[in-house]
């Protein structure tokens, strides 16, 4: 099998559109949640989700603020201002289908399980190093994939700790060993955070036992113009145009 692998889109068509180009042959998607919020576009990303005839989608914090199933206190004032237009932009029947997203973690096969988060949490947020070991300990398959933090991040666990990541470059390969588990964030398609304007996601084959971790340019200009043109705060396009 060969899975692309997709997190934090946010409502961003054009990002997600060249990664699905960009890894078309593909058997199967996952999609590790945060499908909509801060971009212009979420009834349009929930269509191409929800149309790819193959694919395992979980829920992000996002998602379940804008279809009203979490409350927006945890949000800071930017992603408020955007989930609240964004709950006002999705039709009934799209605001439906999120609300019934599946809560993370997620085993996919005997290889690999999803979160949005965490494994223990799907809301929380994994960044260090005890995160990461707290993760690693509580996965229930040899490669566990996250989202969430916009961050590409790969740590793993041999009865030894290493955090062997943040992938750099346009490709970074991951060889999976047996007898070893991995926690890898393959990084944000709709809003990356690490000074990397390109669209993040990973590719994941079963039988060669690699991950990649890849990176697409994608035309963030009109991604931009749809968030101007949709009253959204500037700063969310400026965003996109950076990488942070
Ligand atoms: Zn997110």
């Amino acid at each position: 099998m060969r899975y692309l692998v997709l997190s934090d889109i946010h409502a961003n068509l054009e990002a997600l559109e060249a990664a699905l180009a960009a890894a078309s042959t593909a058997d199967a998607v996952l999609v590790l949640g945060d499908l909509v919020g801060y971009g212009a576009d979420p009834n349009a990303v929930i269509d191409r989700v929800r149309a790819l005839p193959h694919a395992s989608v979980i829920r992000g914090n996002h998602d379940k603020v804008g279809a009203g199933i979490d409350s927006v206190r945890s949000f800071n004032h930017l992603a408020r201002h955007a989930i609240e237009w964004t709950a006002a932009a999705l039709t009934p029947d799209h605001r439906q289908w999120l609300a019934e997203l599946s809560r993370g973690p997620q085993a996919v096969d005997d290889l690999v399980e999803i979160c949005h988060g965490a494994p223990f949490d799907e809301d929380f947020y994994i960044f260090d190093e005890l995160d990461a070991r707290r993760a690693l300990a509580e996965q229930t398959r040899p490669l566990c994939l996250f989202g969430h933090t916009h961050v590409p991040a790969a740590f793993r666990f041999d009865g030894d700790f290493e955090s062997f990541g943040p992938p750099k470059g346009a490709k970074f390969d991951i060889v999976l060993h047996d007898d070893v588990r991995y926690l890898v964030n393959c990084g944000a398609v709709g809003q990356p955070r690490d000074g990397d304007a390109r669209a993040a996601f990973g590719v994941l084959d079963t039988v060669k036992k690699r991950l990649t971790v890849r990176r697409v340019e994608y035309d963030v200009g009109a991604a931009q113009a749809k968030i101007i043109a949709a009253g959204l705060p500037e700063v969310l396009a400026q965003r996109l145009g950076v990488g942070r």
